[in-house]
C-alpha cells in the first residue's frame, strides 16, 4: 500500500514535471506561406529612420489587406512626414456590446549597417533554425503575426463579436510620433477598450526546448534624462580653489552611485517576484519569496537590493550616470561640469519624487537640474480576467501549463503611450525563445519555430477575445 502510494506520487510528480513540449510546428499552421512572404518583404524594406521606406511597407500591407477581403474604407494609410501609420478595422457584428480591441505593432526598425553584419540585414535569411535580419524580432514578426491573423480569420469568414483594429506605427524606435498622432488626431479610428501590443511579452525556453515561463508585460518604466550642472567662477589652474565644479560634480555622482531607490511593493512586483522565485536558487530565491509575503522584511530587502543580477531594475526606480562633460581649457579651472543621469522611473511614481530623492541623496543646493522632458506618472495596467483567460488558452496551445508571469518592463514601448491615453495595454506577443534576440543589435534573430508558433498563438488569442 505504502509502496503503491509512493509510486503513484512519483508518477504523478514526474508527469507534472514533464517539460511542456510544443505541440505546434510550422508545417501545420495555415497561412504559413503567406506569413513568410509578408515577413520577407517587410524585412527587405529598410524602414529605419531617414530611408523613407515605412510608407512603402504600409502600402504593401494595405494591398494585402485589400486582397484579403478588407473593405477600402476600413484600411487607413496615414502618411505622417516621411513615415506613415496603417490602421485596419476588422468589423465585428457588435453582439458583445463591447468596445473594440486595438492591436499594436511597429513597422519601423532600428538602423542597421550592412558592413557591421555577418549577413545582409535587409534580406531575410534562414539558418540553423533561426531567421536573421533587422526587425525579425523587433518588430516585423509582430507586424506579420497581426496581419496574418486578420487575413486568416477573414478567409475563414470569422465574424468577431466586437471590432478588432490593427494600428501599425512608423517611428516607434525614434520618438513614437506616429503613435502620438494616432492618439491625438485619429482617436476615433483607434479608440478601444484595451490594447494588445505585439512588441512586448513572450516566453522563455530552457535549453532542452521546454518552456520556463511566459511573461506578460503590463507596465513600463518611464525613461527620463536629468542633466545636472555645477557652475563655478573658475580661474587660473595654477591657483586651485576649494570649490571646484569637476570635484563637486564627481562628489555628487558618487552619491548617486551609492544611492538605492526603495524597492516597490505593489501587487505586480510581489506577484512577479513570487512567480519568478522558482527560477532562482539560494538566498535570492528565498528573499524573493519572503519579500512577496512581506515587503517590510529587512533581510529580504537587503538581499534583493544588493543582488548582483538586474533584480532591482525590475522592482525599483534606477538612475545611472551616462554622460559627462566639463571644463574649457587644460590650464583653467572648470566653470561648469555637467553629467547626464538616465533614470528609469517605476510605473506610478511621479518624476518629481524621483528628482527629490536624488537631490536629497546628493544634498548640494548649488547643482542645477534640467529634465529632458516632463511625463506624468503612468501606472501599470490592471490585470483583466478576459485577457488572462485568453492568454492562458493561447499559451497552452503552444506549451501547455506554462507559468504566466505579469511583469514590468525596464524598457519602453508604445504600450505606455496608450496607457497614458487611458487605454490599458498589454505586451502580449507569443514568441518563445531561449536565447538573446539581439534586437537593436547586430545579427538580430528569431527562432523559426517561434515565428510560426506565434501565428497560431495570436489566432487563438484573438478568437478567444472576440469569438
Ligand atoms: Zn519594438
Amino acid at each position: 500500500m505504502i509502496k503503491k502510494t509512493i509510486l503513484s506520487t512519483v508518477i504523478a510528480l514526474s508527469m507534472l514535471m514533464t517539460p511542456a513540449i510544443a505541440r505546434c510546428s510550422d508545417d501545420r499552421v495555415p497561412f504559413a506561406d503567406k506569413a513568410l512572404e509578408i515577413f520577407r518583404t517587410a524585412v527587405s524594406l529598410r524602414t529605419a529612420k531617414g530611408h523613407g521606406q515605412v510608407p512603402k511597407l504600409a502600402q504593401y500591407l494595405a494591398r494585402e489587406f485589400k486582397a484579403g477581403g478588407f473593405a477600402e474604407e476600413d484600411i487607413h494609410l496615414l502618411p505622417m512626414g516621411d513615415t506613415a501609420a496603417l490602421v485596419v478595422r476588422y468589423r465585428g457584428d457588435g453582439s458583445s456590446g463591447k468596445k473594440p480591441i486595438l492591436l499594436s505593432a511597429h513597422m519601423d526598425v532600428v538602423e542597421a549597417l550592412p558592413k557591421d553584419w555577418e549577413r545582409d540585414p535587409f534580406t531575410l535569411i534562414e539558418e540553423d533554425g533561426y531567421f536573421f535580419g533587422r526587425g525579425v524580432s523587433d518588430d516585423k514578426q509582430g507586424v506579420t503575426a497581426l496581419a496574418i491573423s486578420f487575413l486568416r480569420l477573414k478567409a475563414e469568414n470569422f465574424v468577431p463579436t466586437r471590432d478588432l483594429i490593427i494600428a501599425f506605427s512608423g517611428d516607434e524606435e525614434t520618438g513614437m510620433g506616429t503613435t502620438k498622432t494616432l492618439i491625438r488626431d485619429f482617436r476615433g479610428l483607434i479608440d478601444a477598450e484595451f490594447v494588445l501590443v505585439a512588441d512586448a511579452g513572450g516566453g522563455d525556453l530552457a535549453e532542452d526546448g521546454s518552456a520556463k515561463a511566459y511573461f506578460l508585460q503590463v507596465g513600463e518604466k518611464i525613461p527620463v534624462n536629468y542633466e545636472m550642472t555645477v557652475s563655478n567662477p573658475g580661474g587660473h589652474s595654477s591657483l586651485p580653489r576649494k570649490d571646484n565644479a569637476i570635484y563637486d560634480l564627481a562628489d555628487a555622482l558618487k552619491k548617486i552611485q551609492a544611492f538605492k531607490f526603495p524597492l516597490q511593493s505593489n501587487q505586480l512586483t510581489r506577484r512577479s517576484l513570487k512567480a519568478a522565485s522558482e527560477f532562482e536558487t539560494g538566498d535570492i530565491a528565498k528573499a524573493m519569496r519572503r519579500y512577496a509575503e512581506d515587503p517590510y522584511d529587512p533581510w529580504a530587502k537587503d538581499i534583493l537590493s544588493n543582488a548582483s543580477s538586474h533584480m532591482s531594475s525590475y522592482i525599483s526606480t534606477t538612475c545611472v550616470a551616462t554622460m559627462l562633460s566639463a571644463g574649457h581649457a587644460a590650464n583653467a579651472l572648470a566653470q561648469s561640469a555637467t553629467a547626464t543621469v538616465n533614470c528609469r522611473i517605476f510605473p506610478g511614481e511621479a518624476m518629481d519624487a524621483t528628482l527629490d530623492a536624488l537631490k536629497k541623496a546628493i544634498d548640494n543646493d548649488t547643482i542645477q537640474w534640467r529634465a529632458s522632458h516632463h511625463s506624468e506618472a503612468i501606472a501599470a495596467s490592471p490585470l483583466r480576467d478576459d485577457v488572462s483567460k485568453a492568454l492562458r488558452k493561447a499559451v497552452d496551445t503552444l506549451y501547455p501549463g506554462t507559468k504566466i508571469i505579469p511583469f514590468m518592463a525596464p524598457y519602453g514601448t508604445e504600450g505606455n503611450r496608450y496607457r497614458e491615453a487611458g487605454m490599458p495595454a498589454y505586451g502580449i506577443d507569443g514568441v518563445f525563445m531561449g536565447v538573446n534576440s539581439f534586437a537593436h543589435g547586430e545579427n538580430e534573430r528569431i527562432p523559426v519555430k517561434g515565428f510560426y508558433d506565434n501565428l497560431q498563438y495570436w489566432y487563438v488569442l484573438l478568437t478567444e477575445l472576440s469569438g
